[in-house]
């Protein structure tokens, strides 16, 4: 393994030298929760499994990795990695999140943080000069989703972290859609880059997990310190659920993105369907993006239409959640984004959420299709 090796290369060698003590080409999911000591102080690297553990040293060095970061972080949940950045502001700091960010992160500021003394703006991170509008002598940090979920809205990236560093505030990106497949937020000049690694890293809908990748020694000094104080860890096994998941991830990637295209152009031609959503259209994204992802948002012509849908389609599966293999549908404004109803960050309720999975393209589309259709004859 060199830095040099590719990222299908990467993906399944980083961090994972065959076991020393028995050659096993897996790393061991291993389950100690403590580990032994020639003398006091003297180990080998690991003392108690809350701050360090093998299995997720392993998973921690394959992603970060992948992010062309020097440091990776894993968390309980996308959640607990989000509060571990938040936990680094300061009561009085003033954070910009998107004004179409994820229902939890919104949750997590507005309902916990704010309490604690955390003041914050949403805005729409397209418009430059909204950033500017919305910039605080206190703000310290810049909350970036792109593509955002749920209505796939594409930020410059390298833009914002053009500005937020003239003013010695923080970027975050959460890379939960992209994937550093797709995306590498570090190289445009973000601070950290986060994932639900629930969703694609995990890619297969059975592990919970978070993950933080940085490239600041002392950000990682500061974020491993948290992950220890707060314990919200991921198990051994999450943690070889998602070194697996990881392993097919660009080749996971490279079908989710085909068939959200084929999907893409089946639904801009159909009249149930009022707009489509996806970030082919967006200069920027075909600038810091290698493809579009596999998340499609559209309208439907009015809610009731969108409600009957996300119950009428056979194979997308009607669930929260999002990323792996399997075909998922909902909608957003009664589900993933309910906690947003009243707050700038409210969901249009026609607007319906794919996630497209790596079934046969011509099976996915025809049953969105054949869906579309009844709707359409009632
Ligand atoms: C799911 C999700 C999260 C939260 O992650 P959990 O693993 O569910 O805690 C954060 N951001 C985005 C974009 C997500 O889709």
């Amino acid at each position: 393994m060199t830095s040099g090796d590719g990222f299908e290369t990467r993906a399944i060698h980083a961090g994972q030298e065959p076991d020393p003590s028995t050659g096993a080409i897996v790393p061991p999911i291993s389950l100690a929760t403590t580990f032994v000591q020639e003398a006091v102080g003297k180990h080998r690297g690991y003392e108690y499994s809350r701050s360090g553990n093998p299995t997720r040293a392993a998973m921690e060095t394959c992603i970060a990795s992948l992010e062309g970061a020097r440091h990776g972080l894993a968390f309980a949940s996308g959640l607990a990695a989000e509060d571990a950045i938040l936990r680094t502001l300061d009561p009085g700091d003033h954070i910009i999140i998107p004004n179409d960010a994820y229902g939890g992160t919104f949750r997590l500021v507005a309902r916990v943080y704010e309490r604690l003394g955390i003041s914050w703006t949403a805005c729409d991170l397209r418009d430059l000069s909204a950033l500017e509008a919305a910039w605080q002598p206190e703000t310290t940090m810049v909350w970036v989703e792109s593509p955002t979920n749920p209505l796939l809205s594409v930020v410059d990236i390298a833009a914002v972290a053009k500005l937020a560093h003239t003013r010695a505030a923080r970027v975050i990106v959460d890379n939960t859609f992209a994937t550093p497949y797709l995306q590498q937020p570090l190289a445009l000049g973000a601070h950290a880059s986060l994932h639900s690694s629930t969703k694609y890293l995990g890619g297969h809908s059975d592990v919970v997990g978070g993950f933080i990748a940085v490239n600041d020694a002392e950000f990682a000094d500061e974020l491993r310190f948290l992950q220890n104080a707060m314990g919200a860890v991921p198990s051994p096994f999450d943690c070889y659920l998602v070194l697996r998941g990881v392993k097919t991830l660009a080749l996971r990637m490279r079908e989710h993105c085909s068939n959200a295209q084929a999907i893409v152009r089946m639904l801009r031609e159909h009249d149930a369907v009022a707009q489509v959503l996806y970030p082919d259209e967006s200069e920027v994204a075909r600038r810091q993006m290698r493809d579009f992802g596999g998340m499609v948002s559209f309208l439907a012509n009015d809610e009731d239409t969108a409600l009957e849908l996300v119950t009428r389609t056979r194979l997308f599966t009607l669930a929260e959640s999002l990323g792996a293999v399997e075909s998922l549908i909902e909608h957003p404004a009664r589900m993933t984004h309910a906690s947003a109803a009243g707050s700038p960050l409210e969901v249009d309720p026609r607007l319906v959420r794919l996630s497209v999975g790596i079934e046969s393209q011509a099976d996915l589309v025809a049953d969105l299709k054949n869906a579309l259709d009844s709707l359409a004859n009632d």
